[in-house]
This record gives structure tokens, sequence and C-alpha cells, in this order.
């Protein structure tokens, strides 16, 4: 078996004895290099490098003339990235800022955080984003960290067009981004850095103040809002260990 550098960098495992031109679908597989070389080199298993000519490979594995994952091997086109990548489950945030005098603010699920000295976060937004484009404006903005009850705000700010604060509770941050008084927690940022994110921009911003919201986030009883699979979910339970 080889593994050479796919398109996008990505790694193809290639049979052996393969000219490797079959095209996608067949003998080459786009490949995670480390886990595919360890479980299929092991026993045959999708993936694995054949060797034998037919019939029964290395090891007493069937030969395969078609091996693949367990799972499809598509290519990463925007909906398979969307399905695939929609497996990782997150947590929801709605990330505000002001632009032109007034609030403005968009539901966003690529929040992490990046740094704790200094104090950094990131997220994505996409490059004709209103949203991106006051932060830039007043080098801003603030997230909130949604709990589960606020599914209706995640909706609400993620439909197109300028949202409505309209009755919701909202705090003013110190440099003037609201804060969704009803989330699990805040953080208010300046913005600190921007990067190149394809057909998003990847968002750094240094954290300027942070707090817990709502009492029951301390006593463990408020539960996250989540994102899987395409859909908001409440966080069922944690797992023993
Ligand atoms: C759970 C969840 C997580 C999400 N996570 C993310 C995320 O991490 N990153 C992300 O980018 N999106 C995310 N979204 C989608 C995002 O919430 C929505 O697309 C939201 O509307 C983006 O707001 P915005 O201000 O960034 O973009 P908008 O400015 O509202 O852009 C949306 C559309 O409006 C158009 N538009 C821009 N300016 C104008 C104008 N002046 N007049 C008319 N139309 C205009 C744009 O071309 C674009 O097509 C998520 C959605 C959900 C449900």
């Amino acid at each position: 078996m080889t593994s050479e550098p796919g398109p996008g960098g990505g790694l193809f495992l290639r049979r052996s004895g393969s000219a490797g031109a079959g095209g996608a679908g067949s003998a080459e597989a786009p490949a995670t290099a480390g886990a595919a070389d360890a479980a299929g080199a092991a026993a045959g298993a999708p993936g694995a490098t054949v060797t034998g000519a037919s019939g029964e490979g290395a090891g007493g594995a069937p030969d395969r003339e078609n091996p693949h994952f367990p799972g499809e091997i598509v290519p990463p086109e925007p909906a398979a990235m969307r399905r695939v990548c929609g497996h990782f489950a997150t947590g929801v945030t709605v990330v505000t800022s002001v632009a032109d005098g007034s609030w403005i603010g968009a539901t966003v699920n690529s929040f992490s955080s990046v740094s704790l000295e200094p104090p950094w976060v990131l997220f994505c937004l996409r490059l004709d984003s209103r949203l991106l484009t006051a932060i830039r404006s007043c080098g801003h903005f603030a997230v909130s960290i949604l709990a589960t009850e606020q599914a209706g705000v995640a909706t609400r700010f993620a439909a197109p067009g300028l949202p409505s604060f309209d009755g919701l509770d909202c705090l003013t941050g110190a440099a003037g981004s609201p804060i969704l008084r009803d989330s699990l927690g805040y953080l208010e940022c300046k913005l600190a850095e921007e990067y190149p994110g394809g057909d998003h921009r990847i968002v750094v911003g240094a954290v300027t103040a942070l707090g817990v919201l709502d009492e029951r986030a301390v006593g463990g009883d408020a539960g996250p809002l989540t994102f899987y699979r395409g859909r908001l979910a409440r966080l069922d339970k944690e797992c023993e260990r």
C-alpha cells in the first residue's frame, strides 16, 4: 500500500499493484492514513491493502476488488461537508454587535475557545455577512451561549434578513454589544484578528469580560442548546466514564 496526498491535501490509500487510475470510488479512497493503516493492516478491514491476487489476501482476509470503508465515501462537496460535519455536535451561540447604532446578531455554532492566556475565542462567518461588516466597523462583539429553552432564539437569529431583538431581555455590554439575558453565559470581545477561511472568515476575539448568567448553570441544572445533524437539540445526560 502506498499513501499519497490526494486533492485537497487528504491522503489516498492505494491498493497494492494498482496503477491508481481506477477512478473515484474504486481502488482509491480518501482516508485518514493513520487510522486506516492500523485497522486495515490488522485484519483486512475496509480500507485495507489487499495483497492476494484473488480469493484471500494477507492473513486470510477476503480479497476485495473495491475496498471501502463501512460508510460511503463521497467527494468533499458542500452537501457532503454539511452532512458529515453535521455529525460533530456543537453548542449554539448568538454573536451580536452594533451596526450603525443598531443591534445586530446571528446564530453561530462555529464558536470555539482558542487560548486562555491571552483569553481568545473564535468563530467563522460567511464572507457576505452583515454581522461581519458590523464587527469590523465597530471592533467589538458579544457571544451569548444559548440554553435549551432558547431554540426559538437560535431560529430567529438564523433567519434571513436583519434579526429583531423585540421581546428579548438584553443586557448591554461595556462596549455596546447586546447580551441575551436568558443565556447560560456570555463573553464580550474586542476584534483581535481575522483570517481567511474559504467562503468564511475566521474571526478571533480578545475577551474583555465574561460571565455565567443562568444560576441554574452554576447548580448544574440548566441545559445547553446543541446542534447535531442539522437539528437543534437538548443534551440528554452525562456519560458514565
Ligand atoms: C445552529 C446554527 C448555527 C449556525 N452557525 C453559523 C456559523 O457558525 N457561521 C455562519 O456564518 N452562519 C451560521 N449560521 C447561519 C446564520 O445564523 C445565518 O445565515 C444568519 O442569517 C447570518 O447572519 P449574518 O448577519 O452573518 O448574515 P446576513 O448578512 O444576514 O447574510 C445572510 C444573507 O443576506 C445577504 N445580505 C447581506 N447584506 C445584505 C443587505 N444589505 N441586504 C440584503 N441582503 C443582504 C447575504 O448576501 C446573505 O446571503 C448558523 C445557523 C444555525 C441555525
